[in-house]
């Protein structure tokens, strides 16, 4: 370990070096059992219709709380998991949790419920990925429709593998929704190619919105490019009444941000949906 009087600079980056080698390859460990030792929970994210308020879909979030460390953020273990594998394993988990839950919630009032998954790029290139998804459906008697599955642009690496990828899922009825739109180097060629459904503006857009003119023109144009050719348009990280009221203007008609709702627990949801819930 480092003492603060070691006077050998060298020494010291190596030190440092050393233990947050040590502590990646712990990370990498703790996770492979995480599942099991039901360190991990899924939250939820509610996506607002913006002209009525009305919840209209949840977006699972995957939270770790490590029982020394507390919790980890995904932006941490999440690149950890789809560099070791076990990323195929933790979404399955996931899908899985996350379509019983929300279909528990359908059955009790909320009949038209969507659901949002994250999926990683590693576990969508995982053999039998398509399979999989649709097993979990069948399996929880989820509405293939309800189901939103969340790509970003950067994996799509080979389009014909994509298409026909997503083509087994589309058949079924599942909607594709590219996420944090924008941000890749292959926003529109996807948008030609790939059978999508739904658009999420990434929230580096969002954040600019009233600041800055070209995000304002950019997003402006993606929410016009979207409704041309038919795509419902979400746009992320709203986090004030400027922009949800610009983004109203715009004709965006899906907002998730810290404006509407936080990601929650399943039981914080579940107060919020019976709240909202006319008896
Ligand atoms: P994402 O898919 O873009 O998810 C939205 C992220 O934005 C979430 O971060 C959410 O908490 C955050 N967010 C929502 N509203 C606001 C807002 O108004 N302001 C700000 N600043 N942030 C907001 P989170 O939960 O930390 O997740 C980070 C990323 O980790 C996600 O980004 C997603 O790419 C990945 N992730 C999370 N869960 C899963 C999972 O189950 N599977 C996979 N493959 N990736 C996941
Ligand atoms: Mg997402
Ligand atoms: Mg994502
Ligand atoms: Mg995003």
């Amino acid at each position: 370990s480092v003492k603060s009087g070691d006077k050998n600079g060298f020494r010291f980056f190596y030190a440092i070096k050393s233990e947050e080698l040590l502590r990646q390859v712990k990370l990498e460990n703790d996770l492979r059992s995480a599942v099991s030792k039901r360190e991990l929970a899924v939250h939820y994210q509610p996506l607002v219709e913006m002209s009525t308020g009305k919840i209209r879909g949840l977006e699972a979030l995957l939270r770790w709380t490590h029982p020394e460390l507390g919790p980890i953020s995904p932006s941490v273990f999440i690149p950890l998991a789809e560099q070791t594998g076990v990323i195929v394993e933790l979404g399955e988990w996931v899908l899985n949790e996350a379509c019983r839950q929300v279909r528990t919630w359908q059955r009790a009032g909320n009949p038209d419920l969507a659901l949002a998954v994250n999926i990683s790029i590693r576990q969508f290139r995982s053999p039998q990925f398509a399979s999989k998804v649709i097993s979990i459906l069948e399996n929880t008697d989820f509405e293939p429709t309800l189901l939103e599955l969340e790509i970003t642009e950067s994996m799509v690496q080979n389009l014909n593998e994509s298409v026909m990828i997503l083509g087994e899922l589309k058949r079924q009825g599942v909607k594709i929704s590219i996420d944090d739109f924008g941000t890749g180097y292959s926003s529109l060629s996807v948008l030609r190619h790939l059978p999508v459904d739904l658009l999420k503006i990434d929230r580096s857009f969002t954040r600019e919105l009233t600041t800055a003119i070209p995000a304002a023109s950019i997003v402006k144009l993606i929410i016009d490019i979207g409704h041309s050719m038919n795509l419902q348009v979400i746009c992320e990280g709203i986090e004030n009444p400027q922009q949800f009221k610009m983004l109203q203007q715009y004709g965006c008609e899906i907002g998730q941000g810290y404006y509407f709702y936080r990601p929650s627990s399943a039981e914080e949801i579940e107060i919020l949906l019976h709240r909202r819930t006319p008896a």
